[in-house]
């Protein structure tokens, strides 16, 4: 079973009827890009830049070390695209106790993610000079977490400008034509994603936060954990909304939340028209084998069931024939 998995590695990943789908790993740490791209991943759909600002006994990096970081993982991707997540603290995650920055809000409504950035321009510069350094030598690609206003999305690109301006007077190199990609992790941008359409490469939906925005669970709370369900008929109607929105954009968009990375979920992912998965790699092969044995215009046909039931019932049973 385990080989069987393992000769998956390095086949195409189509459906049954032949369309392509692009799986991307989702990694913590540089060195995880070596299992991503053992694994078959076509790029990287999320590096969780957080985690090398997060270790308690170390003060914040500075540019060149968040450069080498990115570079190593640029470089272990030969040429492969890098989403490279803008540092996504607060709520859960701490900055590191070195930095006297680590008091930062532990409410998940809180100022964490890109509100954290845009209030500490700075620290959000360095990273952006870092990432754009490192653009020189790979397909680095800038994502934003959490944003949900026109002004956070303005005030972003402003300051990826003035980075290059910047790299640009010291005369250091960067790819000018750098991609940027939003994550679709808030309601509200869901709901108003022309606007993101319209500013963006690229966009991935962020399912772990968009659950427990939309639902309003707390995803750290164990309390409410049993609330937490990523196929409450509001959730799927958002992600289907989303999905075909950015498809008949053609703005590339990729899943990059849990959601991604289950094997019981992806056909019906399929069926809504996902075609760019990201997922921790050690889910990668056994989403890949649910990708191979489907059918993605027959699975759309047993979607409309899907997305109508609102009783519990009625979408167990739609759920059932669209994934038997
Ligand atoms: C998400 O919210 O789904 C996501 C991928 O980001 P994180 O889990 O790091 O918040
Ligand atoms: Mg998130």
């Amino acid at each position: 079973e385990t080989s069987k998995l393992q000769n998956l590695k390095h086949s195409r990943t189509r459906t049954v009827d032949g369309v392509a789908i692009e799986l991307f790993a989702n990694i913590e740490l540089p060195e995880d890009a070596i299992q991503a791209v053992e694994l078959g991943a076509v790029g990287v759909g999320l590096f969780r830049s957080e985690f090398l600002f997060m270790d308690r006994n170390q003060a914040l990096p500075d540019e060149d070390q968040q450069y080498e970081e990115y570079r190593r993982v640029i470089d272990l991707m030969h040429g492969l695209p890098v989403n490279i997540r803008t540092i996504d603290v607060g709520a859960d995650k701490a900055l590191g106790a070195g930095s006297d920055l680590s008091q930062t809000g532990t409410s998940p409504l809180g100022l964490r993610a890109i509100r954290w950035s845009l209030t500490e321009p700075e620290i959000f510069l360095t990273q952006l000079r870092a990432i754009l350094r490192a653009s020189a030598h790979g397909q680095a690609r800038i994502m934003i977490p959490m944003l949900a206003h026109a002004k956070e999305i303005n005030e972003t690109f402003r300051l990826i400008k003035k980075a290059k301006q910047q790299l640009h007077q010291r005369g250091q190199s960067f790819n000018p034509n750098i991609q940027v990609g939003a994550m679709i992790e808030i309601p509200a941008a869901a709901l108003t994603l022309p606007l993101f359409i319209h500013h963006f490469d690229f966009l991935s939906i962020g399912t772990n936060d968009l659950i427990q925005y939309t639902l309003a669970i707390d995803r750290a709370d164990h309390a409410v954990a049993h609330l937490y369900d990523p196929l409450h008929p509001a959730i799927l109607s958002l992600l289907y909304t989303i999905i075909t929105q950015a498809n008949a954009a053609k703005t590339p968009i990729a899943i990059c939340g849990e959601m991604a990375g289950d094997p019981t979920l992806t056909k019906l992912l399929l069926a809504m028209g996902l075609t760019d998965f990201s997922m921790h790699f050690s889910q990668l092969l056994l989403v890949k084998r649910e990708i191979l044995k489907a059918n993605v215009s027959e699975l759309k046909t047993y979607l409309p069931d899907v997305l109508k039931a609102v009783e519990p019932e009625a979408q167990a049973s739609a759920l059932e024939r669209l994934l038997a």
